[in-house]
């Protein structure tokens, strides 16, 4: 659908959302409080607040006994101050009359025992009594609210994760085995069970992974993971489901949990309006440059702007102050809020929401960073810096509902990372596939190129260069597409770990990069050397003259069939054999690395790549981000300095953590 036309999205555009997470319900004994909240909402510029996340109970104190009344007079309250309100439902945490009445809501956990009620989460979305409830109490929610003026948006439960292996799990799991591979025989073919002696006859000897169980089957290991997903979007659609019917109008969110491995987000996102996420990266921590530290966010930001391409995303949760479950919880220095809120901003968000507005004063969250904290006074640091965040985005409406738009993608696929993740095979404790995906992401950035991040089942219709790094898991629709992609003249780099095994983990037969990739790419792999982090190899890259790298983790032996050597091994029993090679396909080039170089040597890569496909490759100046967002007629580039120094660019200086934007007309 045409996004102007959508309008469940125009009823939340129009301004940067500005506020977060408030929880009154801790408070309604001390109505001085809640009054001088809102007085300091308005002061630090809020426009938006989320209320009910954890609500259930306050709800529903008793089965069946229901009270409002003091959530209507929060939303009145809301709206005669201008503030709107995304409305979550409460069923991240349900009320503790629940689990001690019927135990089976309760989630049954990888040792087999039942998880006694936790703070959130920890109820069977299977669960036949979990979901009846859960469909009354959104039932009168929507009702109830639906039609309030105050309403920006329903916001699904929270944070949505986790497993449960309860019998009425279990027996879910197996009816998606049954219906996915029809007959048990299929089964153990694709899970390849004559290993060990371990073939089925029967799908209900099929238990989900668990921690007292062998769980070397790869594909029931993988199975059981989108299992997960697949059901969690089930129980998840059940909410929107209702929502929709009594409220069409209202957009719909859920609070993603930055690169969370437990759930494919991927397949989440139909259902959902506008994707939203919780942002808590580790400022100014010990183990890396503060810039790296926003090249990580950055990444993070893109992997969630990729999702819906077509609109802004939400940033729904971040920490004004320190959080309070990193292992060191450090307070945000000077200048941090400002510039890692404008870079979400920069990214593609039209929000800047925090969690939470005021500090409760028990219990587990009582020292996560607020904008108001136990002191309860308008005169600190973190307000201060909220109440300016407040000013600053007041002037940026004309953001509002502008995208990125890029010609690179980068595949990173949840998949994908499950099955390196249990591969036994390589390098056990370097597999380092996220870091891989998002180290290509941040070079990219570094040269002045915002990628998107895309599952590799995507689309990728429009690009010109499509980068796949360690696509072990290669499905069959995706090896047409990204052959397609080359054909028709698009520019594809591979790299080592490619197309090694189909969809349930069964390898290919007849040389990998399989499923015909290997004519794509011209070559194909004959064996994988894995270094000790203190060997040393290098590749030498021909590009005029012969430029060296270090080569760490993996190196591919590859045969070249149709492929021209670029750049070739320097040491070892493959010395002088190809390490980065080209093949033209169509009317496309297919480039692939064997090795996994360091940062300098994958720049140098990229570099060639992007050349080859007219995308400009523009060296910022170190710890500079560039991001732009595109309007009808208007571009707004974003240019952050993250570091401590002064940066000069384009004959201008950008101080230490400092921002500028600039508006071009089209
Ligand atoms: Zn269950």
């Amino acid at each position: 659908m045409d996004i102007k036309q959508d309008t469940r999205w125009k009823r939340i555009t129009g301004r940067i959302l500005h506020g977060g997470e408030y929880n009154p319900e801790q408070w309604l004994d001390r109505p001085d409080i809640l009054e001088k909240d809102l007085e300091y909402m308005k002061e630090a510029g809020v426009n938006t607040v989320t209320l009910g996340v954890f609500s259930w109970s306050m709800y529903e104190p008793e089965e069946g006994v229901y009270r409002f009344e003091w959530m209507d007079q929060i939303m009145d309250r809301m709206y005669e101050n201008g503030i709107g309100v995304i409305l979550a439902t409460p069923t991240g945490a349900g009320p503790v009359w629940m689990d001690q009445k019927y135990p089976e809501v309760m989630r049954v956990g990888k040792k087999y025992g039942v998880s006694l009620s936790r703070l959130c989460q920890s109820h069977c979305m299977n669960s036949r009594v979990f979901r009846e409830k859960t469909e009354k109490i959104d039932t009168l929610l929507a009702k109830r609210y639906g039609k309030h003026p105050a309403l920006l948006m329903w916001h699904v439960s929270n944070q949505l994760g986790g497993e449960c292996r309860c019998p009425v799990c279990q027996e879910r799991f197996r009816g998606y085995l049954r219906d996915k591979y029809k007959t048990i025989e299929r089964l153990n073919q694709e899970w390849w069970t004559t290993v060990w002696s371990r073939p089925f006859q029967d799908f209900s000897q099929i238990n989900p992974p668990s921690a007292q169980d062998e769980e070397r089957i790869h594909g029931r290991s993988l199975d059981w993971k989108r299992f997960v997903t697949w059901s969690m979007k089930d129980y998840m659609e059940s909410e929107i489901r209702i929502l929709r019917e009594i409220t069409p109008d209202v957009p719909v969110t859920t609070n993603f949990m930055s690169l969370y491995p437990g759930l494919d987000y991927h397949r989440m996102i139909d259902g959902l309006d506008i994707i939203s996420w919780n942002s808590y990266p580790a400022w100014d921590n010990d183990y890396e440059p503060l810039t790296e530290t926003f090249f990580q966010t950055a990444f993070e930001h893109a992997v969630m702007r990729s999702m819906k391409r077509d609109r802004p995303f939400l940033l729904m949760e971040s920490a004004p102050s320190q959080v309070s479950w990193h292992s060191i919880n450090k307070a945000k220095k000077p200048g941090i809020h400002r510039l890692s809120s404008i870079q979400a901003i920069a990214c593609g968000s039209d929000s800047v929401l925090y969690f939470q507005w005021r500090k409760g004063r028990g219990a587990y969250e009582q020292c996560h960073g607020a904008v108001i904290d136990h002191l309860g006074t308008n005169t600190t640091r973190v307000f201060r810096d909220v109440r300016d965040m407040g000013e600053a985005l007041k002037a940026m409406e004309c953001i509002c509902g502008t995208v990125s738009k890029t010609e690179v993608a980068v595949i990173f696929d949840w998949e994908n990372r499950w099955a390196i993740q249990d591969m036994a095979r390589f390098s056990q404790g370097r597999k380092n596939y996220d870091e891989t995906v998002s180290e290509i992401y941040k070079i990219l950035l570094q040269n002045g190129i915002d990628a998107d991040i895309l599952p590799s089942d995507a689309d990728f219709k429009g690009y010109k260069v499509v980068i796949a790094p360690m696509l072990y898991l290669l499905k069959p629709q995706t090896a047409k597409n990204l052959d397609c992609f080359v054909t028709e003249g698009g520019c594809l780099l591979g790299t080592y770990l490619t197309g090694y095994v189909n969809e349930n983990t069964l390898c290919y037969l007849g040389g990998c990069p399989g499923d015909g990739l290997r004519e794509t790419f011209g070559l194909y792999t004959e064996e994988i050397d894995c270094l000790y982090p203190s060997e040393e190899n290098y590749a030498g890259i021909l590009n005029g003259t012969v430029e060296t790298f270090r080569i760490v983790d993996y190196c591919e032996i590859l045969k070249t069939e149709n492929a021209e050597t670029k750049g070739v091994y320097l040491d070892d029993f493959y010395k002088n054999t190809p390490v980065l090679t080209k093949n033209f396909r169509g009317k496309g080039r297919a480039w692939y690395l064997g090795a996994r170089l360091m940062r300098d040597g994958m720049a140098s890569v990229l570099k060639r790549v992007c050349k080859d496909a007219d995308i400009d490759w523009e060296e910022l100046p170190e710890g500079l981000e560039k991001h732009k967002r595109y309007g009808a007629d208007r571009i707004y580039t974003f240019l952050l300095n993250t570091t401590r120094e002064m940066l000069r660019y384009n004959e201008e200086d950008i101080e230490p953590l400092g921002i500028r934007i600039i508006e071009e007309v089209l």
